[in-house]
């Protein structure tokens, strides 16, 4: 297959209304890929590993925003806490705790986005919907002030039904509009991470404002 990078990226960008903002998920890809599409005007870039996100952050220009998007183990937090931009995968209390004194001590606050759990599969990870409604109060936003809750991430089950498809996202939409609803407080609580390579379509028609693609920029992996 014969693609450049730059012109992927246009392809996106040219599409995409101004409230939807692309992440170029770079996992696996090498450096001088990540710097092409630096090169092209882009800045966000999402990994799923905390030892390639460290790999991969000192070789490139700072003024990069790097999103972890995989499972992130407390145990980690620690090595990202100082530069990641925001946190799309935050899936335990437990987690939450951990990123929240990392940020503490790095003297920063970091991003986050709550993923919901709303694929079939089981290995994918995430609050189950009837738990993310139940997360919010204001001891519970209080208990965090080096976090801040940018809103939700989802993952759709990887099937060719685009009913199912388009019935998760809603679902996590309408979960999404309760809490910022119910929470003025949460001034940054706008965005919704949803849609790859081959749900995004789908997912911006349903409301995401921060698509996730990576095989449509970079080739396949
Ligand atoms: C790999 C990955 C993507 C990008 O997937 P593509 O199909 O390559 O666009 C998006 N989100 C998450 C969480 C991923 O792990």
């Amino acid at each position: 297959m014969s693609f450049s990078i730059k012109e992927n990226l246009n392809h996106f960008k040219k599409d995409l209304a101004s409230n939807v903002s692309l992440l170029a998920v770079s996992k696996t890809k090498p450096v001088a890929m990540l710097q092409e599409a630096y090169e092209a005007g882009q800045r966000d870039f999402g990994e799923n590993k905390v030892q390639e996100l460290r790999d991969k952050h000192p070789l490139l220009a700072s003024d990069i925003r790097w999103h972890m998007i995989g499972h992130l183990q407390t145990n980690k937090v620690k090595y990202i806490a100082p530069f990641i931009y925001m946190i799309h995968s935050v899936d335990s209390i437990k987690l939450l705790d951990e990123i929240n004194k990392r940020a503490l001590s790095a003297n920063r606050k970091i991003r986050v986005l709550i993923q919901v759990h709303i694929a079939e599969e089981e290995e994918k990870f995430g609050f189950d919907m009837g738990e993310i409604s139940r997360l919010f109060n204001k001891e519970f936003i209080d208990n965090y002030p080096n976090i801040i809750f940018c809103g939700l991430m989802a993952m759709a089950t990887f099937t060719e039904n685009t009913d199912q498809i388009r019935n998760e996202f809603k679902s996590v939409k309408k979960v999404f509009t309760i809490i910022k609803n119910n929470f003025p407080e949460l001034t940054e609580f706008n965005e919704l991470s949803m849609g790859m390579s081959n749900d995004y379509k789908i997912a911006i028609e349903e409301g995401s404002t921060m698509i996730r693609i990576g095989s449509s920029i970079f080739g396949s992996r």
